[in-house]
């Protein structure tokens, strides 16, 4: 009798190969995602498609890879350079990903990137269809990279689970209607039978954008389309809370924490923690420091904000501007206010291994995420359950990043406002402990409780219940 089987398919697969001396490395990836869905993924008969993230460079090295990836369930989608170009820097990176985060001059509407954004969607709806797909089957499909391919699959596949998730944010009506290819976007996600999102403002943008573009009404966050029901539902990602809580309790993590605060010696430290990215607001952040040293003089030597900014996508032109911007804010304001003993901001353009994040979340006084758009942002919640043991800490959280819907116990600022940054500062950095301890405490809950493993029990449960409930209807 053939098996119930889960199908996860994700842009990139939860591996990373990399080629030393003519042989070829498998290494496991720790991101969220791959945390949430491993005991999923590795389980009997389930499978995970995507991108392995390497090129290969003649046939043997594909079956070699295909080979290797099959022993821990994993499906590879090859691409050419080509694709890559096309589909995940143009479309993906240049054209959804702006526009999903508010920035419409930066998008490039190129036709190119169109063409292989589907090529690339069909690829993955064939390597799915090669699967031998059975009604049994659930497929859960992530994020923008991936927004034909629900239709595509369904179109071959009429009764078969399918689910989406999206983990950036869904756009106003207004910013969405000015991709060229809008229709078929929305026609591609209205393909699964659930649509999630992280926040209740992106469903309803995704509602109302079907409504006014496909003349799609809704009731009850659904909409009708080719005769099936499809749900559109928020599902906030969580994060791996006991992998964070424990890591930060061990011995090796609470020395390198010592370490630092020793290096800071009587200074209160603010972290900071993000990729290279516009949409951060690592700019208002740096403005919003260099306000609260004019106002407050006073806290000259009393305070230093630790800035990591992890690379990412520094070749492309708007990433390269913003980086040169950074290094220009940070340089003048340690010129101008800094002195002999003080140097207000530390920063590092790095990647940091997850045991020294973990130290430096445990080290750090207050967190701060000024996003100007973010999905969710995990970061935030790591500090969080790092902080589970002594509860000691502040986080002060943009409200216009997904996890503020739900950490309301945080200092919420408005990131574009550079004197809410400027108080928020102020405000955390002489919180009484007893003040800190009980919003962390109503903080951790949360965490705690909608961790990674709950958001992929609900997605699959709530998947279920939908299907029967389109059964009944049938
Ligand atoms: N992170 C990392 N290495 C670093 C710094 C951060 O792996 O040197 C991780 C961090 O732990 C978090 C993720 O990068 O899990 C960032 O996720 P978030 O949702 O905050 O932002 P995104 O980059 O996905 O927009």
């Amino acid at each position: 009798m053939l098996k119930k089987r889960t199908i996860i398919i994700s842009n990139r697969l939860p591996i990373r190969i990399e080629k030393q001396h003519d042989t070829l490395e498998f290494l496991p990836s720790e991101g969220g995602l791959a945390t949430g869905l491993g005991s999923i993924y590795k389980q009997d008969d389930n499978i995970w498609i995507g991108w392995p993230g390497y090129i290969p460079e003649n046939e043997n090295e594909k079956i070699l890879i295909t080979e290797k990836l099959a022993e821990f369930n994993l499906i590879p989608v090859f691409l050419t350079a080509e694709e890559l170009e096309g589909y995940y820097e143009g479309f993906s990176n240049e054209i959804l990903w702006p526009i999903f985060h508010d920035r419409l001059p930066y998008a490039i509407f190129d036709k190119e990137y169109w063409r292989l954004y589907k090529q690339v969607n069909q690829k993955f709806c064939e390597a799915t269809s090669q699967q031998q797909l059975t009604l049994k089957d659930e497929i859960w499909i992530h994020d923008y990279q991936l927004m034909l391919l629900p239709q595509m699959i369904r179109e071959q596949h009429e009764l078969i689970s399918i689910g989406y998730f999206q983990h950036i944010p869904f756009p106003s009506e207004e910013l969405f209607r000015c991709i060229p290819w809008r229709d078929e976007i929305l026609s591609g996600l209205l393909g699964a039978d659930i649509v999630g999102f992280h926040t209740y403002n992106d469903t309803k943008n995704f509602l109302n954008s079907c409504l006014q573009i496909l003349n799609l009404p809704n009731t009850n966050n659904s909409v009708i389309s080719r005769d099936r029901q499809v749900f559109v539902e928020v599902f906030p990602m969580g994060i791996d809370f006991d992998k964070f809580d424990s890591l930060a309790q061990t011995e090796a993590v609470q020395k390198k924490a010592n370490e630092i605060k020793n290096q800071f010696k009587d200074l209160k430290i603010i972290l900071s923690i993000d990729r290279l990215d516009y949409s951060k607001g690592i700019i208002e952040r740096l403005q919003g420091f260099e306000t609260l040293l004019q106002k407050h003089p006073e806290l000259r030597e009393q305070i230093v904000l630790y800035m990591l900014v992890v690379p990412s996508r520094d070749t492309v032109p708007q990433y390269k501007a913003l980086r040169d911007e950074i290094d220009r804010m940070v340089g003048h304001i340690n010129a101008v206010y800094g002195f002999n003993s003080w140097t207000p901001i530390a920063y590092f353009y790095n990647s940091f291994p997850l045991e020294n994040l973990s130290a430096l979340y445990v080290a750090a006084d207050v967190c701060l995420v000024s996003s100007l758009k973010d999905g969710m942002n995990l970061v935030c919640k790591e500090y969080i359950a790092s902080k589970a043991h002594r509860l000691d800490g502040v986080l002060i959280l943009s409200e216009l990043a997904g996890a503020a819907k739900e950490l309301t116990d945080s200092i919420n600022i408005n990131p574009y406002s550079v004197d809410s940054i400027a108080s928020a500062i102020h405000l955390a950095i002489h919180m009484p402990v007893d003040e800190q301890r009980k919003r962390m405490k109503k903080s951790v809950e949360i965490v705690k409780k909608f961790n990674v493993f709950h958001w992929v029990k609900i997605f699959f449960n709530r998947l279920r219940e939908v299907k029967t409930r389109q059964k009944k209807h049938t």
